[in-house]
C-alpha cells in the first residue's frame, strides 16, 4: 500500500509523488521527509502550491501531527513548490 491522501486536495496518489511531512516520533521535529529513512507520523501533499496552502488554511497538516507547525517550513513548503 503505497497510496497516500493529500492533506490539501483530498486526491490519492502514490506517495513517491508527493511531499511528505513527518514529525519525528523520538525528538517532535516536523521536517520535510524526502529520504523515507526516517520514522514518523506523516502528512503528504501534492506538489502543488494550492494543495500546501489549503493545508496550512485548514490547519490539517498540525491536526494531523499533533504539532505546530513551524512557520519557516511553511514558507520553504510554498516557496518550493
Ligand atoms: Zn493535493
Amino acid at each position: 500500500m503505497t497510496d497516500r491522501k493529500c492533506a490539501g486536495c483530498g486526491k490519492i496518489k502514490n506517495r513517491d509523488e508527493m511531499i511528505r511531512i513527518t514529525k519525528d516520533f523520538s525528538t517532535g521535529d516536523v521536517f520535510v521527509n524526502n529520504d523515507s529513512k526516517k520514522f514518523g507520523r506523516s502528512v503528504y501533499l501534492c506538489y502543488n502550491k494550492m494543495c500546501i496552502e489549503n493545508a496550512f488554511k485548514k490547519n490539517k497538516i498540525n491536526k494531523v501531527l499533533k504539532a505546530p507547525i513551524p512557520e519557516e517550513l511553511k514558507g520553504k513548503l510554498i516557496n518550493e513548490f
